[in-house]
């Protein structure tokens, strides 16, 4: 299904805002969705977007929140989420509903869009600031799926190839653990033409990780 059912219709278990209490996990949640540390910074009040679970274990990493997650406080509430969804082989409820699926982007606020168009780069303090805290919170984590550049360029530092459809291509360098995945943007439908490879190869594997994941 596609993200015509609105994110207001999911109970607040399911969006995430509902506190399971006392964790680590839950304390973490907690301060990141108080953080206005960028305040002043952006170009609207800080509204941190973020959703994982005690049972995470597929944990999808993308750069910032757009700004139609912004508004709906949920993440790929968009047509980005739908693209993503095809190739992780879930539906919408699924995505939402299965809390071994968490999505943590490399910064939490939506960045602002820029003049030209597309959003700026998301913020590197929160990262610094908030992700070695919230990893450590999801132990039963298996597989982070890095999606787009930024976020491979700060989680894979100098592993990361010299631009991203090399790193994509180099996916088995960074098995099992790490998937690179290019941003599932509507920008990228060009790239997606002139890289059939991609769904070809590393589309089918990450169905089957995710599949693995969801019944075991
Ligand atoms: S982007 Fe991160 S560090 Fe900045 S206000 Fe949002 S949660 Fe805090």
């Amino acid at each position: 299904m596609s993200s015509d059912v609105s994110p207001k219709s999911l109970g607040p278990r399911l969006r995430g805002d509902e506190p399971e209490g006392g964790s680590d996990l839950d304390d973490v949640l907690a301060d990141i969705r108080a953080c206005r540390a960028c305040l002043g910074e952006l170009p609207h009040t800080p509204r941190p977007v973020v959703r994982v679970f005690s049972e995470t274990r597929l944990l999808i990493c993308g750069q910032a929140p757009g700004r139609r997650v912004h508004e709906s406080g949920l993440p790929f509430t968009d047509p980005s989420g739908d693209r993503l969804r095809q190739w992780l082989g879930v539906d919408y409820e699924t995505f939402y509903a299965d809390h071994r699926i968490g999505v943590a982007a490399q910064a939490f606020c939506y960045p602002g869009t820029a003049p030209k168009g597309g959003d700026y780069p998301p913020p590197r303090r929160c990262a610094e600031l908030w992700r070695p805290r919230l990893i450590s919170a999801l132990p039963r984590m298996e597989l982070t799926l890095l999606v787009g550049g930024y976020s491979q360029i700060w989680a894979l530092g100098e592993k990361a190839k010299s631009n991203m459809t090399d790193t994509v291509r180099s996916w088995r360098d960074y098995a099992p653990d790490i998937l690179p995945l290019p941003h599932p943007s509507w920008r990228n439908t060009a790239w997606l033409r002139k890289n059939p490879w991609f769904e070809d190869e590393i589309v089918p594997y990450l169905r089957q990780r995710v599949a693995d994941i969801l019944t075991s």
